[in-house]
């Protein structure tokens, strides 16, 4: 269990920064025994498609994490003009090359190309975004299987900081196919982190706010700042604050600084544990993505 942070009198903050600076050592010492016994470095490769800032943003702390615990990386930058075949014949690529053990297409991608054409043509093998249906298909069935990098960081700030959840209500608010679905399943798993009762929320549920406060852990991955209120969180809940949106801020060096679904100054106070935005979830994230590399690398190299 890692140490606790006073967030209020109540809140501890469950800091993905520090944890992620942690598991990224731990990684660094796999890979360098790894390497030591003959195999080539881990090798991940990201397509990054047009100039959105914020996709940029977190291509580059992949790439800049792959260097920090060993591997290699290879960037391919594409301008939004990419036709769909030429992204597919880039993926294709990839999937056929011995020396990439994994990769990532960013998402999202221009409104002319179907994300799901081209998560579809990703090697299930060197799927390490976990999103093709056979690794969604094996997550459902408690199969092994590449599982999606945000939740897969959310379990292991759970399990890290020894927070109970067998036999918990867990409430997910968003059903989106990369955090929330998955989420709700591994929350609901026979395992630990998991075994909780989960309600999964989304734009069509009904009272919202009854649902959430009925919550042990809240998870709130939506894309709205601020839409969870005190009032919304039972005494004593773990608080997990998926989102990050871009508000503009003159203040600010970057003219924006980023917020969570969760307004925080109103929630911290009455929760037992909570994420704060930016340094929660997002580095755990990155994380699990390198976890997956190195799993894909082992496997590739005929080990595990
Ligand atoms: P998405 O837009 O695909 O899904 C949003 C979900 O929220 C939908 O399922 C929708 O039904 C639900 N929703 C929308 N309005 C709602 C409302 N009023 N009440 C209840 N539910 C509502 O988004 P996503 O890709 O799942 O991402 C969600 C947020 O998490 C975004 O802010 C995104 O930037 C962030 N995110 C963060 C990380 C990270 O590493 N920290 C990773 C992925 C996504």
């Amino acid at each position: 269990m890692v140490g606790m942070t006073e967030a209020t009198d109540q809140a501890h903050i469950l800091d993905g920064k520090a944890l992620s600076e942690k598991i990224k050592q731990e990684i660094a010492a796999e890979v360098s025994d790894w390497v030591s016994q003959g195999n080539r470095a881990p090798h991940l490769a990201a397509v990054l498609v047009g100039q959105d800032g914020a996709s940029r943003t977190y291509v580059d702390h992949k790439v800049k994490s792959c260097a920090r615990v060993g591997f290699q990386s290879t960037l391919i930058e594409k301008p939004d003009d990419i036709t769909q075949e030429e992204l597919i014949a880039i993926v294709h690529g990839l999937n056929e090359d011995p020396g990439i053990d994994g990769f990532i297409v960013q998402l999202p991608l221009p409104a002319h190309i179907d994300d799901q054409a081209i998560i579809e043509a990703v090697a299930p093998h060197k799927d390490v975004d976990g999103f093709h249906p056979s690794n969604m298909g094996n997550l459902a069935l408690g199969l092994p299987g590449f599982i999606p990098a945000t939740p897969a960081g959310i379990m292991t700030l759970l399990e890290r900081h020894g927070i109970e959840t067998a036999g918990r209500h867990a409430v997910v608010i968003g059903r989106s196919s990369i955090v929330g679905t998955p989420m709700s399943l591994l929350l609901s798993r026979s395992g630990n982190p998991g075994n909780c009762t989960v309600t999964l929320c989304h734009s069509r549920t009904r009272d919202l706010a009854a649902h959430c406060r009925e919550a042990d852990i809240l998870v709130a991955a939506v894309g709205i700042p601020g839409m969870v209120k005190a009032d919304m969180v039972k005494e004593g809940a773990v608080v997990i604050d998926v989102g990050i949106t871009r508000v503009e801020d003159a203040s600010a060096k970057r003219g924006f600084r980023l917020k969570g679904d969760v307004d925080t100054a109103s929630v911290a106070p009455k929760c037992s544990w909570i994420t704060p935005v930016p340094g929660g979830v997002g580095p755990m994230t990155i994380v699990s993505l390198l976890r997956n590399t190195l799993v894909a690398a082992r496997r590739s190299a005929g080990a595990h």
